[in-house]
C-alpha cells in the first residue's frame, strides 16, 4: 500500500521505519534534511514537496499538536483522492480533530486519531500501544497499519476519543512525576540517600513509573536526556483540562498540575524534557538534584 508520512520527530522518525517494512512509503518533513536521511537509512521515498503526499491512499501525521495537522490538512485538503484514509498519531486535541474530520469527509476522506503511547524506546521497538478514536470502518481500515509500530491497538470510541485518553493518560503521569520530585526533595532535605529512597519507594506503595523508570537514571546518575519535550507534555495537561472543564467536570488536581507545568515550563524553557520539572519542583525548596 502507498503510504505517505508526514513528521519524523523523535517519535515520526522510527515509527515511519516500522512501517516502511510492510508498505511503500513517502516521507515528508518540514526540514528536508531529516526526509533526506530516513529515505537514505530506510528505503523510504523523499516527498520533494508536501504535495507529493496525496499520491498515497494513507497518510499519517505525527506532528506537535493538531494545530500543525490542520495546516497540513489545509495545504493538502483541495488535491487528497476520494477514499485516503488520514491517520493522526499525534497527540492532538479532540475538539479540533472532530472538526478536521468533518472538514475532510466532506471530501470523502476518512479521519482516524490514533495517538501512542510507550516513549521512544517504544517507536523505537515497535511496540507503542495505540489508542484509536474513529468508525468501525476507520479502525477496520488503520489496524493493520498501526500493527506495523503498535503492539496494542485499542478502538476507543469515536473520533477524538483517542487523544481524549491520551491527553488524560499523560495528566495522570504529570501529576505522579510531580508528587514523586516533591516527596524526594523532602527525603533529600532529611538527609536521605536518592538511592536508598528509590530502593524503598520502589518496594512499596508509593511507587510509580516515575520513581520506577524515569527518575532514578536522572537524580542519582545524573543523566537527564531529552525524550519528550515539557512543551508537549504541557499542551497534552492543558487539553486534558479543556476537556475536563468541557465536561463540567470537578478537576481540582488537574487544574494543579496544569498550573505547575506551565510555571516549570516558563521556567525551564522550550527545549527542556518533560522530567525536568522535577528540576524545578526542587528548585522552589532552594533544592537542586547536582
Ligand atoms: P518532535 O518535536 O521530536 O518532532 C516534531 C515533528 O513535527 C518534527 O518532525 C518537526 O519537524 C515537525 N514540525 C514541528 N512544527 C511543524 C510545523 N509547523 N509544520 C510541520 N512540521 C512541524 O516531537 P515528538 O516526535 O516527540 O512528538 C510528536 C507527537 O507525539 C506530539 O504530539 C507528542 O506529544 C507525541 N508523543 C511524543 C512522545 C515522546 O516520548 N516524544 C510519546 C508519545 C507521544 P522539524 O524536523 O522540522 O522540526
Amino acid at each position: 500500500m502507498k503510504i505517505a508520512f508526514i513528521g519524523l520527530g523523535a517519535m515520526g522518525y522510527p515509527m515511519a521505519r516500522h512501517v516502511a517494512k510492510n508498505h511503500e512509503v513517502v516521507v515528508w518533513n518540514r526540514t528536508r534534511t531529516v526526509a533526506e536521511k530516513h529515505a537514505a537509512e530506510h528505503g523510504t521515498r523523499l516527498a520533494e514537496m508536501l504535495e507529493w503526499c496525496t499520491e498515497a491512499e494513507v497518510i499519517i501525521t505525527v506532528l506537535p499538536t493538531s494545530r500543525e495537522v490542520d495546516a497540513i490538512v489545509d495545504e493538502l485538503l483541495e488535491d487528497l483522492q476520494t477514499g485516503t484514509l488520514w491517520i493522526d498519531a499525534t497527540s492532538g486535541d479532540p475538539e479540533t480533530s472532530r472538526a478536521t474530520a468533518a472538514r475532510l469527509s466532506h471530501h470523502c476522506v476518512e479521519f482516524v486519531d490514533a495517538p501512542v503511547t510507550g516513549a521512544v524506546v517504544g517507536a523505537e521497538s515497535g511496540t507503542l500501544t495505540v489508542m484509536v478514536g474513529s468508525s468501525e470502518e476507520g479502525f477496520r481500515r488503520a489496524e493493520p497499519i498501526l500493527q506495523t509500530f503498535g503492539k496494542k491497538i485499542v478502538h476507543v470510541g469515536p473520533v477524538g476519543s483517542g487523544h481524549a485518553i491520551k491527553a488524560i493518560t499523560n495528566a495522570m503521569m504529570a501529576t505522579n512525576l510531580w508528587m514523586a520530585a516533591e516527596g524526594l526533595v523532602v527525603l533529600k532535605k532529611l538527609g536521605i540517600e536518592m538511592k536508598t529512597a528509590f530502593e524503598v519507594i520502589n518496594a512499596g506503595s508509593g511507587r510509580s513509573n516515575a520513581s520506577e523508570n524515569l527518575m532514578p537514571m536522572r537524580i542519582v546518575e545524573g543523566k537527564w536526556p531529552l525524550i519528550f519535550k515539557l512543551a508537549l507534555h504541557d499542551k497534552d495537561i492543558r487539553i486534558a483540562a479543556a476537556i475536563a472543564h468541557g465536561e463540567h467536570v470537578s478537576t481540582p488536581m488537574l487544574a494543579l498540575t496544569s498550573q505547575l507545568y506551565t510555571a516549570a515550563l516558563q521556567n525551564l524553557g522550550d527545549q527542556a524534557d518533560y522530567v525536568e520539572v522535577a528540576k524545578f519542583a526542587a528548585m522552589l525548596s532552594g533544592e537542586s538534584w547536582e
